[in-house]
């Protein structure tokens, strides 16, 4: 189901863990209204990059995001989160910076370890609050945008 011009819902919901796990990751209505808006968000993106996104994940039902790792109140949950990286545009960091610098919309960004782009948007109707964050080590977010991680070696 194409969702816009460049975004699928399969893409969006497309696991290879799921599927190694033999996990159902279909997501609800619900979910699929999010889906929409966050594809909307990652068109929008796509046209500052002038390049193609690579998605690695979207959504996550409950099980999946368990099976991941994910955050218990991680937006993929609820399908308002994608990962992913812009190669031909530039490191996770630079493409980070990239859409900080202008006025989307989105609800949270965080640069992930230093290999992903994690962009969420805002519940329907709610305020999109534009957070900044960066994590090198699990748990342990930083604010704002950063490059590397000072405090390791
Ligand atoms: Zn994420």
């Amino acid at each position: 189901m194409q969702l816009t011009p460049h975004f699928t819902l399969e893409e969006l919901c497309f696991s290879q863990e799921a599927a190694r796990a033999g996990i159902d990751n279909t997501p609800s209505g619900e979910v699929t209204a999010n889906l929409l808006r966050l594809a909307k968000m990652l068109e929008k993106v796509r046209a500052l990059l002038k390049h193609p996104l690579h998605i690695s994940s979207g959504f996550r039902c409950a099980a999946l995001n368990a099976r991941v790792g994910g955050s218990k109140t991680s937006a993929h949950l609820e399908g308002r989160a994608a990962d992913f990286i812009c190669p031909a545009f530039g490191t996770p960091y630079v493409v980070a910076r990239k859409i900080a610098g202008t006025r989307l919309g989105y609800d949270q960004m965080i640069h992930e370890y230093g290999r992903w782009v994690h962009l969420a948007v805002p519940r329907a109707n709610e305020r999109a609050d534009r957070e900044l964050l960066t994590i090198f080590e699990p748990g342990k977010y930083l604010a704002g945008l950063t490059q590397l991680n000072e405090g390791r070696a």
